[in-house]
């Protein structure tokens, strides 16, 4: 099986517990306005791998996982590659590595079936907490993503939600608290990060010749993040 696959992190910190490698996929069906990686929008863009040269790279680094790290796929969006992303996941169970699957939930019935069977931990980045704002700034339907999340229920993947804190627009209380009333009826829930909206990616844009529509909005400080994750429940 092959698969595009835009950079890989072999020793990341941050997308999921533990030390973990990190594949970052091809293809994005949404355009969410704070994306840092329009890069990886293009599905046929990167660098074609197979899953054996993959699985080969990441046993080299099963060593340093320790007990809680492992493997995570993120993007783009993985799910739009999700054969390839069966067969690695499916090779990583062979050697005991632990699964995390980072996506919107934007996929098709047959890959998200596919693919959850196959995933320890989902890290579900819920973006926007109405249809409206989903849709405008992302492209998406909220209401996908939490069809997705009911299915992680059903096949019993511990979640992480993720949601991105934008200045002007999702740093409000109010915002936090719609996002977690949201993601109170899943009770595979086990917790919810906030991510800082950073503009590292400007010239990523400048260089791929596309606007950014968010060039105008601070990143989100320090102090701002402080105050919101002190206003997340314990798990
Ligand atoms: S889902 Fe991720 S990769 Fe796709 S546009 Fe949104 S932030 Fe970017």
């Amino acid at each position: 099986m092959i698969g595009r696959i835009h950079s890989v992190q072999s020793l990341g910190a941050v997308d999921g517990p533990g030390v973990r490698f990190v594949v970052f996929m091809q293809g994005c069906p949404l355009r969410c306005a704070y994306c840092h990686n329009p890069d990886t929008w293009d599905l046929a863009g990167g660098t074609e791998t197979t899953v054996e040269e993959l699985t080969e790279q990441i046993l080299r680094y099963q060593p340093y996982f320790g007990v809680d790290g492992g493997v995570t796929v993120t993007g783009g969006e993985p799910l739009m590659q999700w054969e390839f992303v069966v067969e690695l996941f499916a090779a990583l169970k062979k050697h005991s590595i632990h699964t995390a699957l980072d996506t919107s939930g934007h996929g098709s019935e047959q890959a998200i079936a596919a693919v959850l069977p196959y995933t320890d931990l989902v890290l579900c980045d819920v973006k926007f907490p109405t249809e409206e704002q989903y849709c405008s700034l992302c492209g998406g339907s909220l209401q996908t993503v939490l069809s997705f999340l009911e299915r992680t229920v059903k096949h019993k993947n511990d979640v992480w939600i993720r949601h991105v804190v934008v200045p002007n627009l999702t740093d409000s209380n109010d915002n936090l608290e719609q996002i977690l009333a949201l993601c109170k009826p899943f009770t595979n829930v086990r917790k919810v990060e906030l991510l800082p909206f950073r503009k590292l990616c400007v010239e990523k844009y400048q260089a791929l010749g596309i606007d950014f529509p968010l060039a105008e909005t601070p990143a989100c400080s320090a102090e701002t993040l402080r105050i919101l994750q002190s206003r997340l429940p314990l798990f």
